[in-house]
């Protein structure tokens, strides 16, 4: 690479981590490129996405706020539904997010929140739609990437913002084991396991639903999740496969595949009078999705790093995926932000790169792992994935308040990275204020090792315990009515 050249950055991917990434690049004044496959920023796919406090925040500090409040719908109720469609409990829970962190749960539709983060781009000229990657390779001094249509890119480093099926991660791996034959295992790379599908959509409004309401409905190896706008139904069914399945093994379901399952569903309630089928007939669009889940133990090698889907990939009942997505490239740039501060003008040699990358996975896989770890139970939960989730969350969760599960997540997110390169003034008036992490603060071999595993056993005794007791005192008072 030419000395004289400013530090560039090639960006893989145009999605939610992508165009975030052109974002807070553009903000730290650092050249780059975007790469995206597709024609379009924001192709008609996929339903919603809600981002929380982390997100918002994110999205505060990128000057976007108001461009976003203008298409999003904070959302208020939350319910609860039998299998029968019958309702067991309404939560404040979004009340209490709240008052916790000053915003809620704001929804979108996906396609408005991809061409927003994209309208609002300071300059676009960074973008590329119709540059499918096909090609990586690690220089001594830089990396250069091929297109299909055989024009190259060359930069110093790489971000893979690519999604699940990385082509950035595969010309990673086998660059890294070309180096250091075996660093990557074939463990690590079948650790992204699907073991759900999703068929998801979008359906005109339904009075049933509400117009800020979320609604799940529990169920036996499927569950419901019903958003609503005041114009939208977004639906998500989370549906247990039968035979999970690891890299490199990929599924495309066909058109055929969609319609049985539908079919097989449309009798499910979603409330006393309304069945699923009733929304999937009005439907404006529906597909079916593979829905993996996994956090890969390394995030960067060489000149490459990755962030977003294509390194941490969580299950989407609770919606936090794209959250921890924008989170990981803030850190990323912040790491490359700092980098380059550090060298007052010079390019980075390899050490500094590495140095870089290597604070960005230390300060964020924990994370990826703890939401990876909440977003997994609450598949589970939701679908009744063994007896133990049944008893969680039909007998125990309703015996906790709802603050209590604002409050565990917000612990989550008051310690969610923002820009350290970009001035924020954050709302005062909230129960949880904002927290820093600090990897200078040393953990002692006692937190590191015990604590959380201690920690997590206790708990998980302790739920059983109470679980099974909650059953059995419930048992006991009807005989005694009785
Ligand atoms: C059904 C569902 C609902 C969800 N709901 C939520 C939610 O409510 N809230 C939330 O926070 N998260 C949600 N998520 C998760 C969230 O959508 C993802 O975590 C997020 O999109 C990841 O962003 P990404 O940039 O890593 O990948 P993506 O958004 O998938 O973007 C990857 C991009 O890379 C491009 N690309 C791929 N290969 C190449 C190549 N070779 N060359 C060039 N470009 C390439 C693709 O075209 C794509 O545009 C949901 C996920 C699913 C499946």
């Amino acid at each position: 690479m030419n000395e004289k050249k400013p530090f560039r950055v090639i960006i893989v991917g145009g999605g939610v981590g992508g165009l975030t990434a052109s974002h807070c690049l553009q903000k730290a004044g650092i050249d780059h490129v975007l790469l995206e496959r597709r024609s379009t920023a924001a192709p008609p796919e996929g339903a919603s996405i809600s981002l929380y406090p982390n997100g918002l925040r994110i999205v505060n500090q990128l000057g976007l706020r108001k461009a976003m409040d203008a298409i999003s719908t904070p959302a208020k109720y939350l319910w609860w539904r039998r299998p029968d469609g019958s309702f067991f409990r309404q939560g404040r829970y979004y009340d209490y997010i709240v008052e916790n962190h000053g915003r809620s749960s704001d929804l979108f539709e996906r396609r408005e929140f991809l061409q927003v983060l994209y309208d609002t781009l300071p300059n676009k000229t960074p973008i590329r739609t119709d540059a499918g990657v096909v090609g990586v390779k690690e220089l001594p001094d830089g990396v250069q990437v091929t297109l299909n249509d055989g024009s190259v890119e060359n930069g110093d480093i790489i971000i893979g913002c690519d999604g699940v099926h990385s082509f950035v991660r595969n010309a990673m791996w086998e660059n890294a084991n070309k180096v250091a034959p075996g660093l990557i295992t074939e463990k690590e790379k079948t650790s992204m396991v699907t073991s759900w599908k999703g068929l998801i959509g979008i359906a005109p409004a339904e009075a049933k639903l509400g117009q800020r309401d979320a609604t799940i409905v529990f169920g036996q190896g499927h569950s419901f999740l019903l958003l609503s706008d005041p114009e939208r139904i977004f639906f998500f069914v989370f549906i247990a496969l039968e035979k999970p399945f690891h890299w490199p093994e990929r599924v495309r379901y066909t058109d055929d595949d969609v319609e049985a399952v539908a079919a097989g569903l449309a009798d499910s309630p979603i409330t006393d009078s309304l069945t699923f089928g009733d929304l999937w007939k009005k439907r404006y669009r529906g597909t079916l999705v593979p829905l993996e889940e996994g956090v890969l133990e390394h995030w960067y090698h060489g000149r490459t790093a990755l962030a977003g889907d294509s390194v941490h990939k969580v299950t989407p009942n609770l919606g936090l995926g794209g959250n921890l997505t924008m989170e990981s490239v803030v850190v990323l740039c912040n790491c490359i932000q700092e980098m380059l501060v550090a060298q007052n003008g010079g390019k980075p040699s390899q050490d500094a790169i590495t140095n870089a990358f290597a604070k960005y996975q230390a300060l964020q896989i924990r994370r990826a792992n703890q939401v990876c770890e909440i977003s997994a139970a609450n598949t589970r939960g939701q679908s009744w994935h063994t007896t133990f989730y049944k008893l969680m969350v039909m007998w125990l969760e309703p015996l906790f308040s709802d603050r209590f599960g604002a409050d565990m997540l917000g612990e989550m997110w008051r310690r969610a990275p923002k820009l350290n390169y970009v001035d924020l003034e954050d709302a005062k008036d909230i129960r949880l204020s904002w927290k820093e992490i600090n990897l200078a603060k040393k953990q002692t071999w006692f937190q590191k090792k015990v604590r959380s595993r201690l920690l997590r056993s206790t708990i998980k005794i302790t739920l059983s315990a109470a679980a099974v007791a909650t059953v059995a005192i419930s048992l006991c008072s009807w005989r005694i009515i009785d």
